[in-house]
């Protein structure tokens, strides 16, 4: 069989690098278009090893080319911790809109599938728990988040009028909270927080009482889920996300036993509209892709860790990790 190529935008970046190595492991040719706005070639520096990748620094929001043959585009670009999407809000709400119309255009021009990495942030501070696709979500369309929200719901919107409209073959993930390797440390998100600041001995910042709850998913099994999905050529939009809750506190306490640090749980404000639950119903992916997450939470944290650590030890000596 021919190699399938596929376009990833965002591929520069934490998920999308992750997801760019596995469609290499898989026999992809790959062409990775990234901007670095919160991501970087450090990333993706040893992907050639692995097989046919290809780097283009790019911003998708302005016209996007791409020379050959396309079998598949994947459109992760966009800020996604809560601390670069306030930073860049614009650019978000541009990577949400613009990013998407042209990458649909892409994939629509070559015939290509297309998947939007959309978000569980769609549901907002999510009145139904768990959440399964049908719920319609609880945003606040003016709120700081909505820079990110209201973007992918956009895009979204926007993904399934190209499918109707065009007859194109396109799907939507909806990635519930991702952690893993390749995580920005300073990314503000909890758990590269908790396990820079366990690592040097810092306080851990538990936002409000910490009894808020995320539902963790290790990056290995995201990228497969999304992978099925692409491989499918099932609408969605699909939960893809770990079903086991945990509160922020009981996250904080975890990583602190786990590197064995000397810590201290220190409580700050809880941010404006933080959702109070979060969880996947992942029984539509369970039955259309046959996925579920694999890794359970306290070993993909021991991944994580040691990755950090060897990603520090590596800087402390001058070297890419
Ligand atoms: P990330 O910030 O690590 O990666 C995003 C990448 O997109 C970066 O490399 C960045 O430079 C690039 N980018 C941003 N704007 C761009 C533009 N206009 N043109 C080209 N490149 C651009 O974030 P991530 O955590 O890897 O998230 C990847 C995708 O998955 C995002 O679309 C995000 O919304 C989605 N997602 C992530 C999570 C998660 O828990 N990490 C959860 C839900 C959804």
């Amino acid at each position: 069989m021919a190699i399938r190529r596929a376009v990833v935008t965002g591929g520069a970046g934490f998920i999308g690098s992750n997801l760019c190595e596995r469609l290499l492991v898989r026999g992809y040719e790959v062409l990775c278009l990234d901007s670095f706005l919160t991501g970087g070639p450090a990333n993706v520096a040893r992907l050639a090893d692995i097989g046919p990748f290809h780097l283009v620094r790019r911003d998708v929001t302005e016209y996007v080319h791409v020379s050959g043959r396309v079998d598949l585009v994947l459109h992760l670009a966009s800020p996604a911790s809560p601390a670069d999407y306030l930073r860049y809000p614009i650019e978000t709400l541009k990577a949400g809109s613009l990013g998407t119309l042209r990458t649909l255009g892409l994939a629509r021009e070559r015939n290509a599938r297309y998947v939007l990495a959309s978000t569980s942030e769609v549901y907002g501070d999510p009145q139904v728990h768990p959440q399964p696709e049908s719920y319609w979500g609880h945003v606040n369309p003016v709120g700081p988040r909505s820079v990110y929200d209201e973007a992918k719901r956009f895009a979204e919107a926007l993904t399934f009028a190209y499918r109707d409209s065009h007859g194109m073959s396109t799907a939507v993930a909806r990635v519930f909270n991702t952690f893993g390797p390749r995580m920005r440390p300073d990314d503000g998100r909890a758990v590269p927080t908790f396990v820079r600041r366990a690592l040097a001995g810092a306080p851990l910042p538990v936002t409000g009482d910490g009894s808020q709850t995320r539902s963790l998913c290790y990056v290995d099994d995201t990228v497969e889920g999304i992978i099925r999905l692409a491989e499918h050529d099932a609408p969605g939009p699909v939960n893809i996300g770990g079903p086991r809750e945990t509160s922020i506190r009981d996250l904080a306490r975890l990583v602190i036993d786990l590197t064995g640090s000397a810590s201290a749980i220190e409580f700050v404000p809880r941010p404006v509209d933080d959702p109070a639950v979060r969880r996947p119903d992942i029984t539509l992916a369970r039955t259309l892709l046959g996925w579920e997450p694999s890794v359970d939470v306290v070993q993909g944290l021991k991944w994580t860790i040691a990755w950090f650590e060897e990603a520090q030890r590596a800087a402390d000596a001058g070297v890419t990790a």
